[in-house]
């Protein structure tokens, strides 16, 4: 089926069909003039940003969609991840190995680092580990390819239009060749997987020879990355929090990332450490998180562990680089013990739970799949109106609940 993008924008009728069917929305073919058309104009938006036509020759020139970065872009995971499956395959006995060993053949310049921004070693090798394997796998796609499939195609042009000019910026800038400008089909670049504007905003030239080269260059990668965490809030000396174990009668509704409070007050309602000992850093402010719901790890987390959301917006990414870096630094493994079986619940089941919870009054949101920040404040609502532990965590017993009650 092949679909131009003037038919979609036009034809009412199959915009109306594409809420439905999703899919069809996706299934539009490209056409080389199409493309060549879009890149002429984008071509003359460059230009006028102060781009120069020796840039533009060499970084657009014969430039071609790619298909699989479409496809990629369109591959929703099934499933909703769950915290064991998640850390699993990212913490691993050899990754730890590693970094601690990268960690010592890099001492001095991350020493240097971490006095001039305040980062410690073990955090920053846990960022390059679970970013691409310590530099092993920093993606192999064209980046200005990349993103000019992404700001070509209609699903987020507005974004990546933005990241392919500030793309072209940094080549204008002179520290990576178009050609070696390599990263991730989405366009995250070298050691620690930098967005454009990521590398704009952040991007530091630590040993001084002029160019901000985060792809082959660790001292620039490292100082770069420093750089973004302590512009992102990162406070120095202080761990992006620690485990916990909760009391049975902990008033659940109190725990998430959005209730911030004295770490005394949780030390006073019966949190503490896993071997039963007091909590630590009672003066600084910090949120119970229930990654696997209440009968699931418990964590205090601090103010770097929000630093670290600001690099990724995921709960469990934040765990698992304050995890690894704990690992790296020669701290034990996890104290809860991972279940049988995690229940895994699917996108579909998540948006009927939040289709559930808009019928009965609980705002949730357009139901997307996916367990955000007002889905999470929905969910809890529910619970707490209904009897169970308010820990903003969905299980099949509390759709099912939900199903029974919204008829
Ligand atoms: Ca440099």
């Amino acid at each position: 089926m092949e679909l131009s993008r003037r038919t979609l924008l036009t034809g009412g009728t199959l915009l109306a069909l594409s809420g439905v069917f999703g899919s069809l929305r996706h299934a539009r073919a490209a056409t080389d003039a199409d493309f060549d058309a879009w890149l002429v104009e984008l071509r003359a938006e460059a230009a006028a940003k102060g781009i120069s036509q020796k840039t533009l020759d060499a970084a657009l020139t014969g430039l071609q969609p790619i298909q699989k970065v479409i496809d990629l872009d369109r591959n929703q995971p099934e499933f909703t991840q769950t915290f064991w499956r998640y850390m699993e395959p990212r913490i691993t006995d050899t990754r730890i190995a590693d970094g601690q060993v990268r960690l010592a053949a890099n001492q001095k310049v991350l020493d240097q680092v971490e006095g001039d921004h305040g980062v410690p070693a073990e955090s920053l090798m846990a960022f390059w580990g679970l970013e691409t394997n310590y530099g092993t796998y920093m993606g192999d796609y064209e980046v200005i390819a990349a993103l000019a499939t992404l700001a070509w195609d209609e699903r987020r042009s507005a974004f990546f239009r933005t990241e392919l000019l500030n793309a072209l910026t940094i080549v204008e800038q002179g520290h990576i060749t178009a050609a070696g400008m390599i990263g991730s089909w989405a366009g995250a670049m070298g050691h620690f997987q930098f967005l454009p504007s990521t590398f704009l905003n952040n991007a530091l030239d630590y040993d001084n020879d002029g160019k901000k080269d985060i792809w082959n260059n660790t001292s620039d990668a490292f100082a770069s990355a420093a750089h973004f965490l302590e512009n992102s809030g990162w406070v120095p000396g202080l761990p992006w929090g620690y485990e916990v174990v909760m009391p049975a009668d902990f008033p659940w509704e109190q725990s998430g990332a959005d209730n911030r409070q004295p770490v005394a007050r949780w030390q006073a309602l019966g949190v503490r450490r896993p071997d039963g000992g007091d909590l630590t850093l009672q003066e600084k402010s910090g949120a119970i998180l229930l990654p696997a719901g209440w009968q699931g790890p418990a964590f205090v987390v601090l103010q770097n562990f929000y630093t670290i959301l600001r690099w990724n917006n995921s709960h469990l990414y934040a765990i698992s680089v304050g995890h690894l870096s704990d690992r790296i630094a020669g701290k034990g493994p996890f104290k809860a013990v991972k279940p049988v079986e995690e229940e895994r619940l699917s996108r579909e089941e998540i948006k009927t739970m939040q289709e559930y919870l808009n019928k009965l009054g609980f705002d949730s949101g357009t139901p997307d799949g996916k367990v955000g920040p007002k889905t999470r404040a929905a969910l809890r609502a529910f619970q707490a109106k209904n009897g169970f532990p308010a820990d903003a965590y969905p299980t099949r017993a509390i759709i099912e609940a939900m199903r029974v009650q919204a008829g």
